[in-house]
């Protein structure tokens, strides 16, 4: 039987966890590979450009979107992001199961592109959690963390719009059910 790779759409509120979860599942599965995104935002301490993201000027990125070179963006928090259609061809093409980590503006687009594609939430377990997560990690501005807590809001509200939902409060049991889910989409492609 032909493999091919499989589209997984990994959205949920800033600091639910997601990139945590996301890089055990890539540890524990050789098949998966997360895309790296463009964005206009500035680079964060330690962030390296082509590594969590390709950080471009407004130019470049308005570029991108003109040449038809994006699968999806979005204004997210102040700043553009999106999915470059040449990462996500380079891994299928690997025959590699792609996994995309981005809003829920972009896990609305692919949806309507791509109905294939899988969409999971990965919900926290309270907007208290995800403020505390969030004051912790320290990487944000108070200001910042209320916008992000406001936008979190929304989210969650679209929560049932995706195919499955993960809550992240004890993180071994949230990767348990995303590596379960994760396997039994899999299982339906490759038999
Ligand atoms: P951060 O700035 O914390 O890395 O990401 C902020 C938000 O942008 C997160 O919700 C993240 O999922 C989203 N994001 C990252 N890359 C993309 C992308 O390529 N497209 C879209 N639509 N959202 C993205």
């Amino acid at each position: 039987m032909v493999t091919t790779g499989k589209l997984f759409v990994v959205s949920g509120p800033s600091g639910a966890g997601k990139g945590t979860l996301l890089a055990r599942v890539l540890s524990a599965a050789d098949n998966f590979a997360l895309t790296v995104s463009a964005t206009t935002r500035k680079p964060r301490k330690g962030e390296k450009d082509g590594v969590q993201y390709y950080f471009l000027s407004e130019e470049k990125f308005d570029e991108l979107i003109r040449d038809d070179r994006l699968l999806e963006w979005a204004s997210v928090h102040g700043a553009y992001y999106g999915t470059l259609k040449s990462e996500v061809k380079r891994h299928l093409a690997a025959g590699l199961n792609v996994v995309l980590e981005i809003d829920l503006q972009g896990a609305r687009q692919i949806r309507a592109k791509m109905p294939e594609a899988v969409l999971i939430f990965i919900m926290p377990p309270s907007i208290e959690v995800l403020r505390s997560r969030l004051e912790k990690r320290g990487t944000e501005s108070s200001e910042q963390i209320t916008r992000r807590l406001e936008t979190a809001r929304l989210e969650i509200q679209s929560a049932d719009e995706f195919d499955t939902v993960i809550v992240n409060d004890d993180l071994a049991v949230a990767l348990a059910q995303l590596l379960q889910f994760v396997h039994s989409m899999h299982d339906t492609v490759t038999g």
